[in-house]
């Protein structure tokens, strides 16, 4: 039987707080749940939940501080929950190490598939020591260092293997363009989002057959990009 998968829901609006952990309940989750950032911080460090769900607006403290000390003692999955109107405190809260995001407001559903990718990543870091990924028509071969489609080797720049590793070694998962460039050329060495545009451009025209709509690499629009998770 699999383990039990605990989240912890950190919302102070009543009724959203209420319905997540209802539909979680119906999941077959167990949930532990708080209004305040603070006992978010101390349950989180005594329950060491599997999935942390956290708003962004909390009443006594900030979202992003909560990421912070979080992370300081634990790299579980964060899925931060935003109103539209926080678009800045979103980038910044995936800057510090939150995974993913939805915003209000959003169907269950799609947080519920959010939680399902989460959980599955946290069961895969361990062993993801790949050789090669397959999936359509894109194979990589790590190993030799080599991309193919449809069974032919296309020639990538360093800087577009470097990015298209970047993002199947985090599939499913949103990188921001802070997080992307400072993986690809280091903090403050010389990448900025526009140098980083036309290389995504340049690696989308090779791996993905229709560039208007993607099969791989999704834009998160004013955020980043995201590879697809199945
Ligand atoms: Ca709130």
């Amino acid at each position: 039987m699999e383990k039990e998968v605990t989240v912890l829901i950190v919302e102070d609006d009543k009724y959203i707080s209420n319905f997540i952990c209802m539909t979680l309940k119906q999941e077959g989750y167990r949930y532990i749940k708080t209004a305040m950032g603070r006992e978010a911080i101390s349950l989180s460090y005594a329950n060491n939940p599997d999935v942390i769900i956290l708003d962004l607006g909390l009443p006594d403290m900030d979202g992003s501080q909560v990421i912070e000390h979080i992370r300081s003692y634990s790299e579980k999955p964060i899925i931060v929950v935003s109103a539209r109107q926080e678009e800045a405190e979103k980038i910044k809260a995936l800057d510090l190490g939150a995974d993913d995001y939805v915003v209000k407001p959003f169907y269950m559903g799609e947080l519920l598939a959010r939680i399902r990718v989460a959980v599955r990543k946290t069961k895969n870091t361990d062993t993801e020591m790949m050789e090669t990924f397959e999936r359509d028509y894109l194979k990589i071969d790590f190993v030799k260092r080599m991309v193919y489609i449809d069974n032919k080797e296309v020639h990538m720049t360093p800087i577009e293997y470097k990015l298209l590793v970047l993002f199947v070694t985090n599939r499913g998962k949103v990188l921001t363009h802070n997080q992307i460039l400072s993986k690809i050329w280091g903090y403050g060495e010389g990448g900025d989002a526009n140098s980083l545009r036309v290389f995504m451009a340049t690696l989308r025209r090779k791996i993905e057959k229709d560039t208007t709509n993607p099969r791989f690499i999704i834009t998160e629009v004013g955020v980043g990009y995201r590879f697809t998770d199945e």
